[in-house]
């Protein structure tokens, strides 16, 4: 080979993997609206609640927001009457198939009856407390979109996972285990919400480059395993410990589209000027 040819083979190479490496740092970001959801959990008394409805009535939403409390689901009527736009109401939970005889569980069908547009489901605390497994999860969330009612579908990793290095590869085999139920147009129904198990209710928040680190390696994800159109388009929250004081620097992330709220939902003043973060969004 003459030294010409040589020189010419490796400029080419160069080239080769230079154009590989940018195409590696393509990152499609979200575009869809933010959305926060405010996850009550078992909290709450008609009394609390009514005082929480109150705060957020008189709150004011000025940001480009959508906006979904999940109370209990005892209170969920009772809140459905007195909160007023633009919030939307979401059930904490409901079972992986037609109600019947399931002691303590609501069924989708219920919540569709009840004009209930929205379910959390895979919450870690369902996961760690309940068993849920990915699988369980996966059907759940396709039971619920084939009846009429949206999905937050919540992932993450534990402490554990994380150290061990092994965030995304949990993440992905929760989504996978979403992805092998629905269709790629259920995703338009479907809200990802990653919540780090170590940063749920601990007040220890993922930095804003963590939790981007991770939204970007899902968005990827889901671009390779879905589409880049539902890439770009699925809403990814970040849920854990976000309150008033962080969730700016979160919101101003590309790949952060919205939060998952849990303490902080419960005080009225915190969770409007968590939804108004959204002026933050990129
Ligand atoms: C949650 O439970 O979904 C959650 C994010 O909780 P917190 O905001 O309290 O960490």
């Amino acid at each position: 080979m003459t030294n010409k040819l040589m020189k010419m083979r490796a400029q080419h190479a160069i080239a080769r993997q230079s154009r590989r490496h940018a195409s590696a740092l393509v990152v499609c970001e979200g575009t869809g609206k933010f959305v926060v959801g405010g996850n009550w959990k078992c909290n709450g008394t008609k009394d609390s609640i009514d005082k929480l409805c109150a705060s957020l009535n008189s709150g004011e939403i000025t940001a480009d927001v959508e906006v979904i409390c999940a109370p209990p689901m005892v209170y969920i009527d009772r809140v459905q009457s007195k909160l007023n736009a633009p919030y939307q109401i979401a059930a904490q939970n409901c079972w992986v198939s037609k109600g019947g005889a399931f002691t303590g569980e609501v069924s989708a069908e219920m919540l569709k009856d009840a004009n209930i547009p929205w379910v959390i489901l895979g919450h870690s605390e369902r996961r760690s407390l309940c068993g849920e497994t990915n699988e369980f999860v996966g059907l759940k969330t396709k039971y619920a979109l084939d009846t009429g009612v949206k999905v937050v579908a919540c992932i993450g990793e534990s402490l554990a996972q994380r150290e061990a290095g092994d965030t995304l590869n949990v993440c992905f085999a929760q989504l996978k285990a979403i992805l092998d139920c629905v269709t790629e147009k259920d995703w338009e129904n479907i809200i990802i919400a990653y919540e780090p198990v170590w940063a749920i209710g601990t007040g220890k928040v993922a930095t804003p480059d963590q939790a981007q680190e991770v939204h970007a390696g899902v968005r990827k994800w889901m671009s390779e395993n879905v589409s880049p159109d539902v890439a770009s388009k699925v809403r990814i929250q970040y849920g854990g410990s976000v309150n008033a004081g962080n969730c700016d620097e979160l919101a101003m992330k590309p790949d952060i589209d919205g939060f998952l709220v849990g303490g902080a939902s419960l005080d009225g003043e915190a969770f409007v000027k968590i939804c108004n973060s959204a002026a933050h969004s990129k």
